[in-house]
């Protein structure tokens, strides 16, 4: 009983707050104080995970720990004190330079830091005060990392996908729940397997055209995962999220192959691109999917 009255005053606190704003836009009276500053906190944290992540890319593929031992230079070994650690800032106040050897520091880790931080702020102000916020910001993290190690490596490392998919799916249980729907969470292990038996058909395929430098089983593993979130949110965003990979894996294939950068036996690491695609369909694809269907009639 307590808790239906609980409940009606607060339906009565939002009308008023309504009433006020002479909108009747209630999201944005419950919401609008605390956005912002939500989405800011979400980009230092952002920043902080992004310094994390820049340990996570360097180590993870050389089979080292991620804890210990504390982050030190490359060329000369010399520890890396907590003041020249702080994100982004250290880079400039020491001129991009290490501070015992001079050598130069790439100017990727603080772009790293810096992506972090944009994307943990746009997904929190993308999804609000929800938990699918945190289960979101996961995603961002090791989209972020598998990335640059795909770029590198050209592996997405097991040990930051195979996680994913226990971590991945109780973050959007918990989302569910709170939502009050296990719909979505039904229709995420259907996304997910989908996409991995997809993924699975064209690295078959794929090896049979272009032999060893076709798609990885790496890409067919992160490809549960990213079905798994993509139809968490709905089929609109799995549609367009898994189409956009492809156009934009394709498009800048066709790039490479025209100014001679790559040849067709080259390979290029395609997890980025399935995860830039997820990132339209994540941001878009609700939209897109509806408007595709309305031109159908
Ligand atoms: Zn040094």
């Amino acid at each position: 009983m307590e808790c239906s009255s609980d409940g009606a005053e607060g339906d009565a606190g939002q009308l008023q707050g309504a009433e006020l704003t002479g909108n009747g836009a209630l999201d944005v009276v419950t919401t609008s104080t605390l956005l912002p500053g939500a989405t800011v906190l979400a980009g230092v944290l952002g920043l902080l995970i992004g310094s994390f992540l820049n340990v996570v890319i360097w180590r993870v593929p050389r089979g080292e720990s991620i804890v210990a031992p504390p982050s030190a230079c490359p060329r000369c070994g010399s520890r890396i004190a907590a003041r020249d650690n702080v994100p982004v800032v250290s880079w400039l106040l020491l001129r991009r330079r290490c501070r015992a050897c001079h050598e130069p520091i790439s100017a990727r880790y603080p772009l790293v830091e810096l992506s972090s931080g944009a994307l943990f702020a746009l997904t929190t102000w993308h999804f609000g005060a929800s938990a699918a916020t945190p289960a979101f910001l996961y995603l961002v993290a090791i989209a972020l990392a598998l990335t640059l190690i795909d770029l590198d490596v050209h592996r997405l490392p097991n040990s930051i996908v195979l996680p994913a998919y226990p971590a991945g799916a109780a973050l959007l249980a918990a989302a569910s729940w709170e939502a009050g729907s296990w719909t979505a969470l039904g229709r995420a292990a259907i996304g997910g397997a989908a996409l991995f038996v997809a993924y699975l058909l064209m690295m078959i395929g794929s090896a049979a055209v272009l032999g060893a430098t076709g798609m990885g089983f790496g890409d067919v593993k992160l490809a549960g995962v990213v079905g798994m979130y993509l139809a968490w949110l709905g089929w609109g965003e799995l549609a367009v999220g898994a189409f956009a990979a492809f156009l934009l894996g394709g498009f800048f294939s066709i790039g490479l192959l025209m100014t001679r950068r790559a040849d067709r036996k080259s390979g290029v690491p395609f997890g980025p691109w399935m995860l830039a695609g997820a990132f339209v369909g994540v941001a878009w694809g609700g939209p897109l999917w509806a408007s595709y269907l309305s031109l159908l009639g």
